[in-house]
């Protein structure tokens, strides 16, 4: 579970000001890491801070044992894992945490708002794009920022990326689920919903709730991951509980850490106090 991993390269991408980092990691984690799976990493050689921080698992290249993982500079933690420079090692925890459903064939809607695109380029990378047709939304807060998230890799994927911008300057101006609300209001949609349409979405709170509406409302099975700020990463402190709803309605209390961080949208309550 404890496990030192050689750091491969660690640096800035795209534009200074977005704080946007890709760490790539060398170790034997990558044989059993799976999209939507998260390394608990410790960010500094002393216990200060005592606390490891979750970073979703972005790439997986079981070949060459590594994982890539991107990184938003936020605040002490972060800031810290930036001085890790290339042959320096690393503690890491895991790959922990529940997976996303990797569909076989049919069509992949994924929703993502901000750095909630980074577990989800794990997933893209997973699917066999003969058999199952992508569609992304992604919204962010300007072009600087999705450029600086990798949004050239996107545009190679071969995935079908829709944009929106809240300054609008890229693709629509607006929220991502305004988005997703023209795109199942449109008629092609219906080709899509015969072709066996699945979901996964993550992002902060709100778009999940709204997104989680949106899809269930019309009969899109979502998927989320939910990334509530957590601490132990292996279920023991309770500090990233979730409420969750059973098919027989009783309201059950579940650790994003353990039993997430994907969840299915149609059992998490949303308005619960966590
Ligand atoms: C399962 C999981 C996967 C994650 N994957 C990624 C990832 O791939 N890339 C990435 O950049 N970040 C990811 N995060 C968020 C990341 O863990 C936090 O940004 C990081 O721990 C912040 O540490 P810090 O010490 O730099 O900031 P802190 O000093 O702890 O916090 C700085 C600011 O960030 C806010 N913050 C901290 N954690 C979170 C959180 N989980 N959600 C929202 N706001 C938060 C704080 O409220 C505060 O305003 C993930 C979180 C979880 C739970």
């Amino acid at each position: 579970m404890y496990l030192k991993v050689r750091v491969i390269e660690n640096r800035s991408i795209g534009h200074p000001a977005q704080g946007i980092f890709r760490l790539v990691l060398s170790g034997q984690a990558a044989k059993i890491a799976k999209p939507g799976q998260f390394l608990h990493i410790q960010v500094s050689d002393t216990y200060d801070p005592l606390l490891r921080r979750p970073l979703s698992i972005a790439g997986i290249d079981k070949n060459k044992e590594e994982i890539t993982i991107y990184y938003k500079l936020l605040g002490r933690g972060t800031d810290l894992l930036t001085h890790f420079k290339e042959n320096d090692y690393l503690s890491i925890m895991g790959p922990l945490g529940s997976e996303f459903t990797v569909p076989q064939q049919g069509e992949l809607l994924l929703i993502a708002g901000g750095i909630g695109i980074f577990p989800l380029y794990s997933l893209i990378q997973a699917i066999d794009q003969e058999k199952v047709k992508i569609h992304l939304l992604w919204g962010g807060e300007n072009i600087d920022f999705l450029e600086s998230a990798d949004l050239k890799y996107l545009v190679n994927s071969g995935v079908n990326v829709k944009i929106s911008t809240m300054d609008g300057s890229l693709g629509h101006k607006g929220l991502v689920t305004d988005l997703l609300q023209e795109m199942v209001q449109d008629s092609s949609m219906i080709a899509l919903r015969c072709n066996n349409l699945v979901s996964a979405a993550c992002g902060p709170k709100g778009m999940l709730k709204a997104t989680a509406e949106i899809c269930l409302n019309n009969d899109i099975p979502l998927e989320v991951s939910l990334e509530e700020r957590m601490a132990c990463g292996i279920g023991a402190c309770l500090g990233c509980v979730c409420t969750v709803r059973g098919a027989d309605g009783t309201v059950k209390r579940k650790r994003v850490c353990k039993e997430g961080p994907v969840f299915r949208a149609k059992e998490v309550v949303w308005d619960a106090e966590c």
